[in-house]
């Protein structure tokens, strides 16, 4: 076994290759076959052999004592007939597991509380229909709601401490009435929200953008963002030599055990080995490096703000233009209190955050490996 180090390094395990949502800021909404470089990439679902083996080679092969194991990327997992088996047996393996779902559907959420993943993410964009109905396009927050509900139910049923997260994607349409009514009713279920700058994914669109190729479907989209791609570009720019997380730090595998470059990416032509199982650790690493694609990407900042890692401007930016439309709130997604109304002071949010729930040793260190990681996964499978 190789020497390891107590950096957690994250998997990003997609165990359903489809969406049951077409969100139009995530590739499975907005990549359509005129985007294609090479292919889409092939639907599925991970074998539960497959996901037993992969979890073997991450203890025997992978750089990290702490590893995490995300049981999402593009993938909605909650698809997975076997999900609350995949979630048992990365816990059994001492392993820290997380899923994240747009909660839109429930046929096997009692059986993933049972087994008591570390965390859950609940990603969403509104509280009202109308509103969330346009940025989580085919997709019903009445249901989603309901399973909220239903969630907070199987916990106290099971006696479960799960840190449940609802990843709110902040737009120009729904910060206000709808975020507040959201706080709210988080603060009734007792579950954290994190409010989170809403960004054009993935990065083959973006780079598609700055050549000016943008669907007239994209820039409607475009249009609702408080920090529109073109900006979040120009303010990460300054930080574009530093280094990737994403690339460093974390590996995503498809269903079928492929690897793609990176979260960011979707084509089948940034599909960097064709087997997680076969490819060692470091071997995967050289060929994240190899990919052309990050040049790119890194010349205009991309992999800076899709990490939310230009900071506190991010806010500055977005409150400017929520008070140019008249939107009663001010978010700061990087500091707190997160959500402050201009009439009635900061909005409390009532949740203990997970460092303060968890009794899991692997948990030390989230803090130095900050929240961002899973953040920005949280625009998908939500
Ligand atoms: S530099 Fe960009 S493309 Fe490369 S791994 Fe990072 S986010 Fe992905
Ligand atoms: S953002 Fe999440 S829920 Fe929406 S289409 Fe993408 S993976 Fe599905």
């Amino acid at each position: 076994m190789k020497k390891k180090s107590s950096k957690i390094y994250t998997y990003w395990v997609d165990i359903v290759g489809a969406c049951n949502l077409r969100c139009p800021s995530c590739p499975r909404g907005n990549f359509t076959s005129d985007d294609v470089v090479e292919a889409l990439p092939d639907a599925g679902l991970m074998t539960f052999e497959m996901f037993k083996d992969i979890l073997h080679k991450i203890k025997e092969d992978g750089p990290s004592l702490n590893p995490q194991i995300h049981l999402y990327n593009w993938g909605e997992p909650l698809l997975h007939p076997e999900v609350a088996k995949f979630v048992e047996y990365a816990l059994s393996q001492g392993m820290y597991c997380g899923i994240s779902a747009n909660l839109n559907i429930d046929g096997n959420l009692r059986d993933v509380v049972k087994a008591g993943p570390d965390f859950i993410r609940v990603s969403l964009s509104g509280f009202q229909q109308e509103t969330y109905g346009q940025t989580h396009r085919r997709g019903n927050i009445e249901r989603v709601k309901a399973n909220m509900r239903k969630l907070r139910d199987y916990m106290t049923e099971f006696n479960k401490t799960i840190y449940i997260e609802v990843n709110y994607h902040v737009y120009k349409h729904n910060a206000a009435a709808d975020l507040e009514n959201m706080i709210e009713f988080c603060n009734e279920l007792r579950f954290n929200i994190s409010p989170v700058w809403a960004f054009y994914l993935p990065i083959e669109k973006n780079l598609e953008l700055l050549k000016g190729n943008v669907s007239a479907e994209d820039q409607k989209l475009i249009d609702l963002y408080a920090i529109p791609p073109k900006r979040a570009m120009e303010l990460a720019l300054p930080h574009r030599k530093q280094y990737c997380p994403v690339r460093e730090r974390a590996t995503v595998i498809n269903f079928n055990g492929t690897v793609p470059l990176c979260c960011n990416t979707y084509d089948k032509a940034h599909i960097v080995a064709d087997s997680f199982l076969d490819i060692s650790h470091d071997a995967l690493q050289q060929a994240k490096h190899d990919n052309p694609l990050c040049g790119p990407c890194m010349d205009n900042g991309l992999h800076v703000f899709l990490a939310y890692e230009a900071g506190e401007i991010m806010d500055e930016e977005g409150n400017k233009v929520l008070k140019e439309i008249g939107s009663p709130l001010e978010i700061h997604q990087y500091t707190e209190p997160h959500v402050i109304s201009r009439e009635k002071g900061p909005l409390p949010i009532l949740a203990k955050l997970e460092e303060q729930i968890s009794t899991r040793k692997k948990i030390r260190g989230l803090r130095a490996w900050p929240h961002y990681l899973a953040a920005m996964v949280g625009k998908r499978s939500g």
